[in-house]
């Protein structure tokens, strides 16, 4: 028998409304029992962790991550990506189908979960693309990439133009019981642009990607959705317009939902003219970061700040943290994108989009939304498990008792800096780098198992002297 006892924790599980000061027992990989009852029915020399004063949560759940393979194995692994997901707190991830071939049909599919079995340290669900190679053109084979396993489909990266095409993807995969995730961009208006339109890419001499090439997509989605009746995930929301339209759809019913990423709701298009230019203007819009004292630099055009959609105005970020507080915005995400730094340490117009997150994204949720006081903690660990659980059926998300034992420990309160050193990650493109930040997952199980502990980690390091 194999039986680990996580002794007084702060046990939230948002799902069952629970949060209260309890013992949970793991026996099996799974949940054997939960409360006082917990620490009287532990089979004898059970290994115990003390977890007082810290917050014990359903394992953390990453809908959107990029793990690269097969195909781009320079930039990330599914072993690597995984490790980093652990090292951040999560227990699974949804991988992303612009692999390179795509996730387009039942081998890729296959592959990856045979991968993930052997090499990944925490659970890997797949995305299927909506569209055959990713090119917009014609349908992907949805029936055989669902009998396959695929808990949701996606072109992300790109965006299906054609909205006859959308709305026939639409109606099969609501045949087959599969919510479709959109990254809503406008080729059209958007064109070539690389960074927000508005004061700061004039001033830098950038092309602009406004705010109405995702909003223009948002509100195409809800009309789709209400046509066809299928669910429909907005992918890494940026723009105000975004959150009003999601906001009213919701109101009347419409099966659409949405997701936001940290670096949006921290950063704004500012940071792209350099540390000196964002700080006196869009800084106090952090917590922990309004002393004038000690703060983070970098230089203008550097490419980190480079994402899609990009970085935007202050009231942007203003208005995802408002939808995020009032749940218009369910759900929480890294768009974990890896890349190599011979193709970031290029020209901001040449560089590709994307940014590293699964080892951040905890911290700066905590800091944005609980610490600034907009979400209880159980909100928010909501919008990390069961919403995200619930929207594509994984089965995971709660502390049920019998539930797979997957399980993240936090310090909410834990002061941290993020070095590129530390990270578990291939690839080394975050803006985040030397920063102090509040909030940290301290152990993360899966399925019963340790995947990662920060004392795990600390043993692993050489003492310096
Ligand atoms: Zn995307």
């Amino acid at each position: 028998m194999n039986a680990l006892l996580l002794a007084g924790g702060r046990v939230i599980d948002p799902a069952n409304d629970m949060d209260v000061l309890a013992d949970v027992l793991i026996v099996n990989g799974k949940i054997a029992a939960l409360g006082k009852e917990a620490g009287t029915t532990a089979p004898a020399g059970v290994e115990r962790l003390a977890v007082n004063g810290l917050v014990v949560c359903p394992g953390l759940i990453d809908l959107h991550v990029h793990l690269r393979e097969p195909g781009q194995t320079a930039k990330e692994s599914i072993a690597s990506g995984t490790a980093a997901a652990a090292q951040g707190g999560f227990t699974s991830v949804v991988c992303m189908p612009n692999t390179s071939p795509p996730i387009d049909n039942a081998g890729t599919v296959a592959l990856i979960h045979e991968v993930a079995e052997s090499q990944g340290k925490v659970n890997v669900f797949v995305a299927g693309a909506i569209t055959k190679n990713i090119a917009g053109e014609e349908m992907a084979p949805i029936g055989s990439l669902k009998r396959e396993g695929v808990v949701a489909i996606t072109d992300d990266g790109h965006c299906v133009q054609n909205h006859e095409l959308m709305r026939r993807a639409l109606e099969y995969a609501n045949m087959f019981d599969l919510p479709v995730m959109d990254h809503c961009q406008d080729y059209s208006l958007v064109t070539d642009g690389v960074m927000h339109e508005g004061y700061w890419s004039t001033a830098l001499g950038l092309r602009g990607w406004p705010s109405a090439g995702e909003e223009l997509i948002v509100a195409r989605n809800i009309l789709l959705a209400e046509t066809t009746g299928a669910r429909i995930h907005c992918q890494h929301l940026s723009a105000a317009g975004s959150v009003r339209l999601l906001r009213g759809a919701k109101k009347r019913g419409v099966p659409i939902s949405g997701e936001a990423c940290p670096h949006h709701f921290t950063l704004t298009d500012a940071a792209v003219a350099g540390s000196e230019k964002f700080w006196p203007a869009d800084g106090a819009g952090i917590f922990g970061f309004d002393s004038h004292s000690d703060l983070p630099r970098w230089a203008a055009y550097d490419t980190n700040l480079k994402m899609n959609p990009p970085l935007r105005s202050a009231a942007d970020r203003e208005a995802i943290l408002a939808g995020l507080a009032d749940g218009t915005i369910d759900i929480l995400c890294s768009d974990h994108a890896p890349h190599c730094d011979y193709e970031k340490e290029v020209e901001f117009d040449y560089a590709p989009f994307g940014i590293t997150g699964l080892e951040t994204e905890l911290a700066l949720s905590l800091m944005q939304l609980y610490h600034s006081k907009r979400l209880d903690l159980a909100k928010l660990i909501a919008k990390y498990t069961i919403a995200p659980a619930r929207l594509l059926g994984l089965g995971k998300g709660t502390l049920n008792v019998g539930a797979d034992a997957d399980i993240t420990i936090i310090d909410p309160d834990r002061e941290w800096v993020f070095e590129s050193t530390a990270s578990a990650s291939k690839s080394r493109n975050s803006p985040f780098y030397g920063w102090r930040l509040k909030g940290k997952g301290v152990a993360t199980i899966v399925g019963g198992k340790k995947v990662w502990t920060e004392e795990a980690e600390a043993a692993a390091v050489p003492a310096l002297l």
